[in-house]
């Protein structure tokens, strides 16, 4: 994907995030089995339904901090998935360009 469509999808979940769109932020998958059933959700959504993606991996415009661990920033920028080069994102079932200071529910270190 060139660096025009990635910049491209970014204003496009930037935007759709803007505007309100509802995702299950909340529901850190912390364990594997949260992993799997976010990842099984994530490959039964068809490719090109982006809003969909964003809702289920539980897209947020802003790093999410633990109450319980309030020293961990969860954020694209220190996610293992995360290629700063090219502000995208390398997890198979999103393979998306993304912000350093967004994040979703599968951030792993
Ligand atoms: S998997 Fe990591 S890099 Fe990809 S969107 Fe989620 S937090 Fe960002």
């Amino acid at each position: 994907m060139s660096e025009e469509e990635l910049s491209r999808q970014r204003e496009l979940i930037r935007s759709a995030l803007a505007d309100g769109l509802h995702t299950a932020w909340q529901d850190r998958a912390y364990e594997s089995a949260d992993v799997r059933r976010t990842v099984d959700a994530l490959q039964a959504i068809a490719p090109d339904r982006l809003e969909d993606k964003l809702r289920v991996a539980g897209f947020t415009l802003q790093p999410y901090v633990a109450d319980e661990a309030p020293e961990i920033e969860q954020a694209c920028r220190t996610c293992m998935y995360y290629e700063s080069h090219r502000r995208y994102c390398d997890l198979p079932e999103l393979k998306l360009g993304v912000e350093p200071e967004w994040a979703c529910v599968l951030w792993r270190v």
